[in-house]
């Protein structure tokens, strides 16, 4: 197996990945802040992070990946004189701020869950650690802190090198942060706001400098330290975070251990989704979150395909044509990887009086809503090699494909290149077909697209839109199917007609029989 090799937003260079603790991989990814639904630019953030984990998982390190939910603290812009977004949401929907965190996380999971991300070891909610986050803030106070009237500040001149994740310079810093009156340096960030005196806010709590709320930047320290310890292994986030988050919590890291070390080995960040007219928003037009794709007919995981064609490095323009031909990539995989199976089973059916191969159970699954690999699943040892000399039984072929796919994803996630050694091993042709399933479910593993399970009926997700049901639609084609026989064509193709009609693609030849046709 290839070395793996990660892209560190640090040196700006590959790195050969070495774990902290032996065979082991910890993770923290920062989450969503839960004021509103996640779009789906968000989501490539956990993509790309759940991407990363499976690789871990699969060059057989023991992950523990975090990903935090933010229901306090961060605000409307970066400079520290912004509005809670959370407060500012509550108040807007006259709700309150628990209930509205409630509500977006449970959205988001969902669309973890459609996405197919792992669950991580743990998801470590903001709110539940401001004992641990005020304990932390004490910690470094004396020496790197200073209190003004709005809050208690991290002072970016007492840790060396600050800002150098960002290439930024302190003091002017481009201009990234406004002043807050008393700064001692633009670059300085509360990590602990005050409620100003005569206001209340419905998330507030005691500390040493006053009823308040902890800074967005502390949570991530915090949260990062107690569940993975100093150092742990990577960190990840969007690019944006790259540019202040990220520095700020590399300083508290700093100033907490009382050392240079930025706290994780490697810092890794995703390019950017955007819309064609620019950056993605969520106030802007058609907000486009994962429910939009399924109301329009696409499956969620034609997604997942289209981040996963791209670099994670590079920035993705988002387009329903782009999101179509990745569905329809989809479809063509799942189809011939049913076609493997049912050849796998019959295969089988044949020998019944041989002792079947049945593979071992491969343990990567940690998705309690559904498992990556079903029980009758398939193994690679055979295929990679085990110690056991069992190479010798596979094709050279699928060997050259797995070790095309290894070579791509150890290369800082290139999955754009791995997706093509799997659609190579799924099209070859006269091999045997176990073992051949047995490699695809292994990369399939790593890929995230659910190979093994999802059937082509799976992906045809009913648009929101339709106005016909599938009963009905049936039906009409039976009614079809007689016409046809009664070479009363005029009627068959009045009947399709009038699918077509209804958003229906009549696929004759098709063992689906239909399809629907998606409104791009
Ligand atoms: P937020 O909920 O705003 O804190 O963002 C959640 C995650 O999404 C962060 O890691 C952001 O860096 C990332 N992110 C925000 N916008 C995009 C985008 N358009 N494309 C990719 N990642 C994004
Ligand atoms: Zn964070």
């Amino acid at each position: 197996m290839s070395e793996l090799k990660l892209f560190n937003s640090l040196t700006r260079q590959l790195e050969t990945f070495t774990p902290v603790h032996d065979g082991e991989a910890r993770v923290y990814t920062c989450g969503p802040t839960v004021y509103n639904y996640p779009h789906i630019g968000n989501m490539r953030a956990y993509v790309f992070a759940d991407t990363l984990g499976r690789v871990l998982s699969y060059k057989g390190y023991k992950l523990t990946h975090v990903i935090n939910i933010t229901d306090v603290g961060h605000l409307t812009d970066d400079a520290d004189a912004g509005e809670d977004k959370m407060e500012k949401m509550a108040a807007e929907k006259a709700q309150s701020i628990w209930d509205i965190a409630k509500h977006y996380t449970q959205a988001y999971w969902e669309d973890i869950k459609a996405l197919n991300i792992r669950q991580p070891a743990h998801w470590s909610i903001a709110t539940e650690y401001v004992p641990a986050m005020i304990a932390y803030a004490e910690s470094i106070a004396d020496k790197h802190c200073y209190e003004l009237e709005s809050g208690l500040y991290f002072d970016t001149s007492t840790v060396a090198n600050y800002g150098a994740l960002a290439r930024a310079k302190t003091e002017d810093g481009e201009g990234r942060i406004e002043e807050v009156e008393g700064k001692r340096h633009a670059a300085d960030f509360a990590i602990w706001r005050k409620t100003p005196a005569g206001e209340t806010r419905q998330m507030e709590w005691d500390s040493p400098w006053g009823k308040g709320a902890p800074g967005w930047h502390l949570e991530c320290s915090v949260m990062s330290e107690a569940l993975l310890g100093l150092p742990f292994d990577i960190h990840t986030g969007g690019i944006d975070h790259r540019e202040i988050h990220h520095p700020n919590e590399i300083a508290q890291n700093q100033a907490r251990c009382g050392s240079d070390h930025s706290g994780a080995q490697f810092w890794m960040h995703n390019n950017f989704l955007i819309e064609r007219s620019g950056k993605m928003s969520k106030s802007s037009g058609e907000f486009l979150r994962v429910q939009l794709l399924i109301d329009k007919g696409f499956h969620p995981l034609a997604y997942r395909l289209m981040c996963l064609q791209a670099h994670y490095r590079s920035e993705l323009e988002f387009s329903w044509e782009g999101l179509q031909a990745a569905f329809v990539r989809l479809k063509r995989m799942v189809m011939a990887v049913s076609n493997l199976k049912t050849r796998h089973a019959d295969a089988q059916t044949r020998h019944a009086d041989t002792q079947p191969r049945h593979a071992e159970l491969v343990s990567a699954s940690i998705v309690p809503h559904k498992p990556m690999v079903e029980a009758d699943t398939w193994t690679l040892k055979q295929v990679q090699g085990d110690g056991s000399g069992a190479q010798g039984d596979v094709a050279e072929v699928i060997r050259a494909s797995v070790n095309d796919f290894d070579t791509a994803i150890a290369d800082d996630l290139n999955t754009a290149i791995a997706i093509t050694a799997l659609e190579t091993l799924i099209s070859l042709k006269k091999i045997d077909v176990a073992e051949q399933c047995a490699a695809i479910a292994e990369m399939d593993n790593v890929l995230g697209l659910n190979l093994m399970t999802l059937t082509r009926t799976d992906l045809r997700v009913r648009p929101k839109a339709a106005v016909i049901t599938d009963a009905e639609i049936e039906t009409a084609l039976l009614l079809r199917k007689d016409a046809r026989a009664a070479k009363d064509f005029a009627k068959s193709d009045a009947i399709r007609d009038d699918l077509i009609a209804k958003g229906v693609e009549v696929m004759d030849g098709d063992p689906l029989g239909w399809d629907w046709k998606l409104d791009i």
